[in-house]
């Protein structure tokens, strides 16, 4: 038996980078899979790749600062497969660097207003689907800029997933008795789409490959396996933890 047999998730940013990776993945482990992102065209070749991988997925256009959109894709996954067991939070974005002092008010507002009120808008719409499931559970996508301050010159993108960290373990105990579990996966370095620019800057490059213990950058799977594990049963007795999938940097 695979290992989302019978289940179904909805995944925001799943058009590509971690949340394509995580859609495919459940798809291959049995689940249905909802995609929501902005980006129409991509999400939907992952939904034609999900087919023909033999599994079954839907896109929609869901943007996560919208409550209605929210609402439109729990709907879409009670609609086509009849019940929501999982929610992950993946959708975000990384913004600009350039320190504090750098910062505007604009980027502040839209970065926390994606990468925090989303995944709390996401959460509030699932949850009661979720529940009428008998439980289920919800991964928020936060980062090592939620844990320490290494690498962030970026003071809204921090502020944002340390938001989402904590959000995640009040989730899990005011919903612990809806048999809801809730935890944070904190990727690292992930070679995707948000982290090109830095990665082609010979400079930050070299900082990224100076520190990370195990001598390479992330890939999408690895991030990917990690949600599978909190998304599933394997993980049942797990609520309100952090998943760090980095390297082993925050370790140091
Ligand atoms: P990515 O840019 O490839 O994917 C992000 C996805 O979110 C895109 O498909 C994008 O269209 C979507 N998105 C952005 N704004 C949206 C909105 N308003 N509504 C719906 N969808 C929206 O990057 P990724 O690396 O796959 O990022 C996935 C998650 O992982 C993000 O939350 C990111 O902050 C987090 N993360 C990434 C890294 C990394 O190194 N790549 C590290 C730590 C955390």
């Amino acid at each position: 038996m695979a290992r989302l047999d019978g289940k179904v998730a909805l995944i925001s940013g799943g058009a590509r980078g971690q949340g394509a990776a995580e859609a495919i993945l459940f798809a291959r482990e049995g689940a249905k899979v909802v995609i929501g992102d902005l980006l129409d065209d991509e999400g939907r070749q992952i939904e034609a790749q999900i087919a023909e991988l033999g599994g079954d997925a839907t896109y929609l256009h869901l943007d996560v600062t919208s409550a209605d959109d929210w609402d439109a894709a729990v709907q879409t996954a009670l609609d086509r497969y009849g019940r929501l067991d999982i929610l992950v939070n993946n959708a975000g974005i990384g913004g600009t660097g350039g320190g504090l002092e750098n910062a505007t008010l604009e980027s502040w507002d839209r970065t926390l207003d994606i990468n925090a009120k989303g995944v709390f808008l996401g959460t509030k719409a699932a949850i009661p689907a979720i529940r009428d499931a008998g439980g289920g559970s919800i991964v928020n996508i936060s980062s090592i800029a939620g844990i320490i301050g290494l690498g962030t010159g970026n003071p809204a993108y921090a502020a944002s997933k340390g938001a989402v960290r904590l959000l995640t373990k009040s989730t899990a105990i005011q919903h612990a008795p809806d048999n809801i579990r809730c935890n944070s996966v904190h990727p690292g370095m992930i070679v995707t789409a948000m982290t090109e620019a830095t990665l082609a800057d010979p400079e930050r490059r070299k900082y990224w490959d100076d520190n990370i213990p195990l001598g390479r950058l992330g890939t999408v799977d690895d991030i990917a396996n990690g949600v599978l594990f909190l998304a599933s049963d394997d993980s049942s007795f797990v609520t309100g933890s952090e998943l760090v999938i980095d390297g082993g940097i925050v370790a140091q």
